[in-house]
């Protein structure tokens, strides 16, 4: 995108250094002003951290008239009003925690143009009389901050901003402007749809975070993994979980271990959550374990790690959520557990959805989420493929570049795991197999005489993890499959028999049981 010098980008490039202190535009910012200054639509697609506020913020400041920024979050508009205010700029947001009082004097600043831009939640913006009374004033833009929650196929699709699609027709002349920081195709050209843009320029930065290190493990024991990682590091980091119990269950866990935590859902009343952000982002708390809940609209530079203790539902998702590490671009860890039985448990649900064209698109998008989880290749180039953004293969920064995963005959291996399969009859879920495979005195095991098998305790020279990490292996291989209908009962395939027979031999990865990291991040 060349980028013209013009009067307009002369004045934006003066309102940066005089109004934000900032000598250079960043990759983007001068072009998006630019299209914008021409009225022109625009969509901008950068990642999180990216600048994209500046795109918006500084044409309010040139164009005669209001810009209104539709935000979904009451407390991202108020540390973005307040930031505003510090650097001299006239701005207000309304949202539902205004008095009438403050709102009646907002209204009047607006109509005595005092300010120069807006920030209002999208179900405000859209009331009638809102609407009516934006219609009596100049606006000059309409920026659309987190953009993609109007897709209905995206992770955080809002109600609310359906609505925005009116917007368009209202104001067929005014500018608007799309910002997200999801930037696959599909949600891409349902963004400019659904907000009716007209012909767009599109802005799509860069989404490489190569200070991030993209690290896997196949979860097993995942408490004891988390903690093992987490005293690895030193700084603040965020921990994802699916529901609601397992970010009770974990921090409840990790406090005990003495470790600075904070357990963070939507089920915690609001002034109890703001509290828990405040002192995470003042460094009070060093970790948060949470749901998806937490972190959209959250600045804070210095997250050093975030670890997934389980599997997201799109690789859009996951990529939102490890882009909160390290935004102010030192290293950062990003670390996944990944299993096969959350996988089929996930996808299990997703079906169950009502709306069947939905379910469908959401399958797919997990299917990516589970084929990143189960590659063998360089992690940093599968995440950006998916976003359109072709990359060589060897990024020197992820788990897999920095130690490739070593091949050797698994055959023996996979023969004592079939068989003792095999001998258990197909009815018992990993852990029990394993427990027989390493001969252990159990009391279920004893009970069920599975003691007397040919096949006890054939696998007493590894331990647990190693041949859970082999299962998983034949399970991704197609060797086995669980029966997530049955409480996830190993079942054998046909593929299995030539190797039960001793037909065929079979390579395996050896299984990486820990994460090492002592290896040095190679990225400059
Ligand atoms: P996004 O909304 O894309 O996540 P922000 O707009 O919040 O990103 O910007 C991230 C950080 O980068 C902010 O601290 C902002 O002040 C800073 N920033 C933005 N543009 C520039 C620039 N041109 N030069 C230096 N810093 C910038
Ligand atoms: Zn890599």
């Amino acid at each position: 995108y060349p980028v013209q010098s013009s009067p307009a980008i002369t004045q934006a490039q003066q309102v940066l250094k005089q109004t934000f202190g900032y000598d250079r535009f960043r990759d983007g910012q001068a072009q998006v002003i630019t299209q914008v200054m021409q009225q022109k639509d625009v969509l901008v697609l950068m990642p999180t951290g990216g600048g994209k506020s500046l795109c918006y913020q500084i044409p309010a400041m040139l164009l005669p008239g209001l810009t209104i920024v539709v935000s979904p979050l009451i407390s991202l508009m108020k540390d973005q009003v307040d930031a505003l205010l510090t650097y001299g700029v006239n701005a207000a947001y309304i949202n539902s925690t205004l008095s009438s009082q403050d709102m009646f004097n907002i209204y009047k600043g607006m109509q005595d143009d005092k300010y120069q831009l807006i920030y209002v939640a999208p179900e405000r913006l859209m009331q009638l009389d809102f609407i009516q009374r934006l219609q009596g004033l100049t606006i000059s833009l309409i920026a659309v901050d987190e953009a993609h929650c109007v897709s209905h196929w995206g992770h955080d699709f809002r109600k609310d901003y359906r609505l925005l699609g009116q917007l368009k027709g209202t104001f067929p002349h005014i500018p608007i402007m799309g910002l997200t920081a999801t930037a696959d195709l599909a949600t891409r050209a349902d963004i400019t749809q659904q907000l009716n843009l007209q012909q767009p320029f599109i802005f799509k930065g860069s989404f490489d975070r190569p200070n991030i290190r993209y690290n896997q493990i196949t979860k097993y024991k995942a408490t004891e993994q988390a903690i093992a990682f987490i005293k690895q590091q030193d700084g603040s980091g965020i921990i994802y979980c699916n529901s609601r119990r397992k970010v009770d269950d974990l921090s409840i866990a990790l406090a005990k271990q003495g470790i600075n935590c904070a357990g963070y859902h939507a089920g915690l009343e609001g002034a109890i959550r703001d509290k828990i952000q405040r002192d995470f982002i003042q460094d009070k708390i060093d970790i948060i374990v949470a749901t998806v809940a937490f972190g959209m609209g959250i600045d804070k530079s210095n997250v050093r790690f975030v670890l997934h203790f389980d599997l997201p539902r799109s690789i859009e998702s996951y990529y939102q959520e490890i882009g909160r590490a390290g935004r102010d671009g030192m290293p950062a860890e990003a670390l996944l557990l990944f299993d096969e039985k959350d996988a089929a448990r996930i996808r299990q649900w997703i079906s169950t959805g009502e709306n069947l064209e939905r379910n469908s698109v959401e399958l797919q998008k997990f299917a990516a989420m589970e084929a990143f989880g189960e590659a063998q290749t360089c992690r940093r180039q599968i995440l950006l493929n998916y976003f359109a953004e072709y990359s060589a293969g060897h990024c020197g920064n992820c788990d897999i570049c920095l130690d490739p995963p070593k091949a050797f005959d698994g055959t023996v291996e996979a023969q004592k795991v079939l068989s003792c399969v095999f001998r258990l009859k197909q009815s018992v879920a990993g852990q029990y197999l394993i427990d027989v495979l390493r001969g252990k005195q159990l009391k279920r095991i004893l009970e069920h005489g599975h003691d007397k098998l040919t096949t006890y305790a054939i696998g007493k020279d590894k331990s647990d993890a190693y041949w859970h990490n082999i299962i998983n292996q034949l399970i991704h291989r197609g060797f086995l499959r669980v029966d997530i209908t049955q409480n996830a009962v190993l079942k054998l395939t046909e593929e299995a028999r030539p190797i039960l027979q001793q037909a065929q031999k079979l390579q395996l990865a050896v299984p990486r049981l820990s994460l090492d990291l002592g290896k040095k991040a190679q990225f400059i």
